[in-house]
């Protein structure tokens, strides 16, 4: 029997207007209009964790501000002061469907922020495509697109030739940057049209495999680019956190800094900073050991999670010599795509899974932590 049992799939995201309940509270998710935070909405986001939260702060991978440990209690508080910061939509459905991820790497005058404005505003119109809670865009239109490999549905990016439409796949559809925003919007509403959508859920990439994409998406996207390291980057310094998380101090320290651009791959970049920075936790350096480790919340702050995920990721990252992906449950919510090794916690011990996600093909089953840190298994598996 395959121990690797089927998580609980919620089908939604967490915001800040509905929260969701986990191990140690609510998660309360802020997402960063343009992707960018103003020195002062970092400090402000950094109190409020401190005072209505656990004072821990993840970055997801979708590019937003998690707070943890909020209560019940201290949620209508918290959510006044991220208002006071204009880090708040008009209702939760607006929230939901703002789900804009941006390339960090855009400059003044590429027409990036005014895209992404644009497509916020046109996703809370009277008329705008009511779509499921964990579909997503990406506006990836800087002079490299970066953002092909995150988890989205419909992307806006930049093309050997011009502006591109893209969904998950090879091919795309020239835009113009006035037509892009109706297009992705068109492309949202045929994605309904199609039958994208089933009791509230659906991703692109599922209709897809059943449904041929309009004729007129022909195309090629560029290739995938390698995921960039913390260092210097022509707009700033970019920056990385164990595990995508740091405590309310870090991200107060931060905010002294500059203007905080926050990243799918749970880094921040640093807007015009040039020296790296030397705040505690603040990984700088692109060949630290925990830039190979990935991991989940995991136990006890995960309720789903049948086993502590960073202790084992943490304690596994100086010997390895490719990306290690730790999940609690089958569900990987922290890599949902294919890592080249992963570990899955299991009811019966853990399952290691080569070149696969968090419920892939097992290549070993039933072993334990203790096991994985003394011994060399990990390694033995070409
Ligand atoms: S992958 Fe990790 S964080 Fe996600 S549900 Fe499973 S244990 Fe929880």
């Amino acid at each position: 029997m395959n121990p690797l049992q089927a998580p609980i799939v919620q089908g939604w995201c967490p915001g800040a207007l509905r929260p969701m309940q986990s191990g140690d509270g609510l998660v309360v998710r802020v997402r960063p209009r343009g992707g960018r935070l103003t020195p002062d909405q970092a400090r402000g986001i950094a109190q409020l964790a401190a005072v209505h939260g656990n004072g821990l702060i993840d970055l997801s991978n979708r590019a937003n501000v998690q707070l943890r440990g909020v209560t019940e209690a201290s949620h209508p508080a918290l959510i006044d002061g991220l208002r006071g910061l204009d880090l708040i939509d008009t209702d939760a459905e607006d929230e939901a469907r703002r789900n804009i991820i941006v390339s960090p790497f855009w400059t003044e005058g590429d027409g990036s922020q005014e895209i992404a404005a644009a497509l916020a505003q046109a996703l809370s119109a009277p008329h705008a495509p009511n779509l499921p809670g964990k579909f997503g865009f990406v506006v990836d239109t800087a002079v490299q697109p970066v953002l092909r490999d995150v988890s989205a549905d419909i992307w806006l990016e930049t093309g050997a030739e011009g502006l591109l439409l893209a969904t998950p796949g090879p091919l795309a559809k020239p835009v113009t940057i006035e037509t892009a925003v109706p297009a992705a919007i068109a492309l949202a509403h045929w994605f309904i049209a199609q039958g994208g959508v089933t009791e509230g859920r659906g991703r692109m990439a599922n209709l897809l495999k059943h449904c041929a994409l309009p004729e007129d998406f022909t195309t090629p996207r560029r290739p995938a680019v390698a995921r960039p390291t913390p260092g210097m980057q022509p707009q700033g310094q970019l920056v990385g956190f164990e595990f995508g998380q740091m405590p309310y101090e870090t991200l107060a320290a931060l905010a002294d800094l500059g203007p905080l651009r926050i990243t799918p791959w749970r880094m921040l970049l640093i807007e015009n900073l040039t020296d790296a920075p030397h705040i505690p936790g603040v990984i700088t350096q692109p060949d630290d050991p925990m830039l190979r480790v990935i991991a989940c919340t995991g136990a006890p702050g995960c309720l789903q999670a049948h086993a502590a995920t960073r202790p084992l990721a943490r304690a596994l990252a100086p010997k390895l010599t490719e990306t290690l992906h730790v999940s609690g449950c089958a569900k990987g919510c922290a890599y949902p795509t294919a890592a080249p090794l992963t570990l899955t916690a299991t009811p019966t011990g853990f399952c290691l899974i080569r070149n696969g996600t968090a419920s892939g093909t097992l290549l070993r089953e039933g072993l334990c932590a203790a096991d994985l840190i003394e011994t060399n298994i990990l390694n033995e598996f070409p």
